[in-house]
């Protein structure tokens, strides 16, 4: 079985208590592990993968918390640094559909330092790399780079999810649509909201948005639905794949669910090339996708409500 590098930000959600309030108003808050990419490491390693984190949290009792929550998952931190500065907390409020609003505190997870020994370990294994906070500047942004340039020279499969947070962007949409085109071109496997392919693309049509992705150079595309499932896309099929049916009360980590569990199939292939032209394989994986995926909107918080192996095969 192959290894997932997930890079990005891992950081604390202080999740307002009352679902429906805005942030303005709310007084009670809990504190949750979040940030997209650890949530994937978290995925895949409560579905039995192999996942290694790779984020900076700070020298303090919530980055220790962080930490305990990836480990205590399985998931493997041995990449993962601590820094001075305070760890990234952000706001979070649910509405009563469960669609999260949030703000931010940047911290540590800016910190994190390019480490050279990771280049042999990626070496054909798997890189997943979330955007949410590291296309924002800061040592992260470089060492994100360095990490990815080092996994395509290793012969790593690439996945790439751009997790645009419009609130972190706000005029600057044109800046991460720019940042966002060598991960783009480069990915074997990319994961995009409907939101995100338009905006990526300029184009509102789905098939339209794909042919961009393709174009630019992603291989193998995942659109995600909500309820409606998945878009497929490779360079010779689209094909979109329903999900099944739940009743959601939170839908954070949803799509981190998803990638995650399509990521610890790829990983359990001999080679990952293997699911380049197979589109049979790729559906029945993005099948399982969805289910990981829907399961996770049917509890509140991210990384509790991700399912294990067996929960995933006994829904049908
Ligand atoms: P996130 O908010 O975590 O970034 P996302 O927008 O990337 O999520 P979603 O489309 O919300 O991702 O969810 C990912 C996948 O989970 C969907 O493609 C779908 O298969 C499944 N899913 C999500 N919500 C539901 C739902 N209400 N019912 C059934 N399946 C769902």
């Amino acid at each position: 079985m192959k290894h997932v590098f997930c890079i990005g930000e891992l950081l604390i959600d202080f999740v307002a208590e009352k679902q429906g309030s805005d942030l303005s108003k709310a007084d009670l808050f809990t504190k949750k592990a979040g940030g997209a990419p650890a949530n994937v490491a978290c995925a895949i390693a409560k579905l039995g993968g192999n996942s290694k984190f790779i984020g900076c949290v700070g020298k303090d009792p919530f980055g220790t918390y962080l930490l305990n929550v990836l480990k205590d998952n399985h998931v493997d931190i041995s990449f993962a640094q601590r820094a001075k500065t305070f760890t990234t907390l952000a706001f979070v409020s649910l509405s009563e559909e469960g669609e999260r609003d949030f703000v931010f505190s940047r911290g540590a997870d800016k910190e994190l330092k390019y480490d050279s020994s990771l280049k042999k370990s990626i070496k054909d294994n798997l890189l997943h790399l979330g955007a949410a906070t590291a296309l924002l500047g800061g040592d992260l942004e470089k060492a994100y780079g360095r990490y990815f340039f080092d996994a395509l020279t290793q012969g790593a499969f690439i996945s790439f999810d751009p997790n645009f947070r419009g609130d972190l962007w706000k005029e600057e949409e044109h800046i991460f649509i720019k940042k966002c085109q060598p991960f783009i071109e480069k990915a074997d496997l990319g994961k995009f909201s409907l939101e995100e392919a338009q905006l990526l693309t300029g184009k509102n049509d789905l098939n339209e948005c794909c042919d961009v992705l393709h174009e630019i150079g992603t291989k193998i595309i995942t659109i995600t639905l909500g309820n409606k499932g998945t878009l497929l896309s490779t360079p010779e099929i689209k094909k979109t794949i329903p999900s099944v049916s739940v009743t959601p009360v939170d839908t954070t980590g949803a799509g981190d669910a998803f990638i995650g569990c399509l990521l610890q199939q790829i990983a359990a292939l001999k080679e990952a090339e293997e699911v380049f032209g197979n589109i049979d394989m790729l559906a029945e994986m993005v099948k399982n996708a969805n289910k990981a995926g829907a399961i996770t909107t049917t509890n509140y918080g991210a990384i509790p409500s991700l399912p294990t192996k067996s929960q995933l095969l006994a829904i049908e």
